[in-house]
């Protein structure tokens, strides 16, 4: 919607009402009497370990024997009516791409929702769910918003990375504001250095309880903070971070700077594990949510595997991340939830570009939706106003109008004005500790 020329060509009025109904039309379809219920029943067991031990037994059992039943993959590899999780391979990106509609369910009655997962290096996989999956999710986030304090009717401000202004707008107010979700939603995209005084000043005025917000955002502005010896000179709640990875070291930076406590989520589109922190800065796997294995690959860490609890239409069951935990020698929390915990988690390293106006961006994930024949891109960008993409594709497929898409979609997040250029390669190059980087940025860093 955000993209639409009807919606950046309207007035910020016009703008306003547009988001206010985006947002009535999503609460209605989610806010449903099966999302409280579900709510009210894993508030009520989160501190009882035999509760959630045996809510979990039978939210795994009905997945497997879904699975055997309904899924073609399944049904023609496990040949038992009483599966058990060890049948099972353990799967990956890959086969689920390779063999797409083998993995969704035969029982497809209803309204389907498809989204496409976080592919920071390439190719999205679409994951398909039914509207029970959405309320389903949104009852695990309205419990884990009480952890974090909200209560019906506080002010949020919320960065993640909408591009409710268009980039082409230059001057201020970069936020616009959602009636029924009681919210402003600040542009992730236009945080250039001399904006950032009027993010922290648009939060105040609208007097915010609880912030929402992808780490890299709320960082740039703690950062901004720390720079002019400043902290956020209102009482928030807590701050709700989500779907990039967080180091203990900005955490603290951002707790520090804006005088509340942080509340990271970790979760992914294909749904298979949530880890939360909790007010003690514990991050504690939820074991209600999904059924997660942690595999040893050494060095410390173990990477989490996962089999989703909500999505029957298309489960993903040992599936693995590829992102990674530390193990934590606590087994209990002073905040009394028996989820067990891990130290900490290891997952997207946090790239970014320079657009036009000199700002970060790190959301760069939406990139690639949409194009077709891709199979890994990375951003490079030697100088401001010029950015290569890198791209593995499949040439049947990745054709000059795709290539196209690709660069306009660039340009939408960057700005016009950069060039921006494809370069096809056989493959895409990694680190030294073997990670794929989305974009490698050479121009110094100013903040
Ligand atoms: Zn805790």
């Amino acid at each position: 919607m955000f993209t639409s020329s009807v919606y950046k060509n309207s007035p910020i009025i016009i703008q306003n009402q547009m988001v206010s109904l985006r947002d009535l039309i999503r609460k209605l379809f989610r806010q449903t009497k099966e999302q409280r219920e579900l709510q009210a029943l894993i508030e009520s067991h989160e501190y009882d370990s035999n509760s959630i031990n045996a809510f979990h037994e039978k939210k795994l059992k009905n997945v497997l024997n879904n699975a055997v039943k309904n899924i073609p993959y399944y049904r023609k590899t496990i040949r038992t009516n009483e599966p058990k999780l060890d049948d099972f391979p353990v799967i990956s990106k890959f086969e689920v791409v390779s063999n797409h509609g083998e993995f969704i369910s035969e029982l497809n009655n209803g309204v389907v929702i498809s989204g496409a997962t976080s592919g920071t290096t390439g190719s999205p996989l679409i994951v398909k769910q039914n509207l029970k999956s959405v309320i389903q999710e949104r009852a695990f986030v309205a419990r884990n918003h009480k952890w974090a304090g909200f209560k019906p009717g506080d002010k949020r401000a919320w960065i993640r990375g909408d591009m409710v202004v268009p980039l082409e707008q230059k001057k201020g107010p970069f936020w616009r504001y959602s009636k029924f979700e009681n919210m402003i939603l600040l542009s992730s995209f236009h945080m250039s250095q001399n904006n950032l005084q009027g993010y922290i000043d648009a939060m105040v005025r609208f007097d915010t309880d609880i912030i929402q917000a992808y780490p890299s955002s709320i960082l740039t502005l703690a950062k901004y903070l720390e720079v002019n010896d400043a902290y956020y000179p209102n009482q928030l709640k807590s701050i709700i971070t989500s779907s990039e990875s967080l180091n203990l070291k900005d955490k603290r930076l951002i707790e520090k700077r804006f005088k509340c406590t942080v509340f990271d989520w970790y979760g992914l589109f294909e749904r298979v594990a949530a880890i939360a922190s909790c007010e003690y800065g514990h991050y504690h796997i939820l074991t209600d949510y999904s059924h997660v294995e942690l595999l040893d690959v050494g060095d410390g860490r173990h990477e989490i595997i996962g089999t989703n609890f909500n999505n029957d239409l298309q489960p993903f069951i040992r599936y693995r991340t590829g992102d990674h935990v530390y193990l934590s020698d606590e087994t209990s929390c002073p905040c009394g939830r028996a989820f067990p915990i891990v130290d900490r988690i290891d997952g997207r390293i946090g790239d970014y570009l320079i657009g036009e106006d000199g700002q970060k961006v790190h959301i760069l994930n939406h990139i690639p939706k949409g194009v077709e024949g891709l199979i890994a891109t990375q951003f490079i960008q030697d100088q401001l106003d010029c950015i290569e993409i890198q791209a593995v594709v499949e040439p049947k497929v990745f054709n000059t109008h795709q290539e196209h898409i690709l660069i306009e979609n660039t340009k939408e997040r960057l700005g016009k004005s950069i060039e921006v250029f494809v370069t096809i390669v056989e493959k895409i190059q990694k680190t030294k500790s073997g990670k794929t980087r989305q974009a490698i940025c050479r121009i110094k860093d100013t903040l």
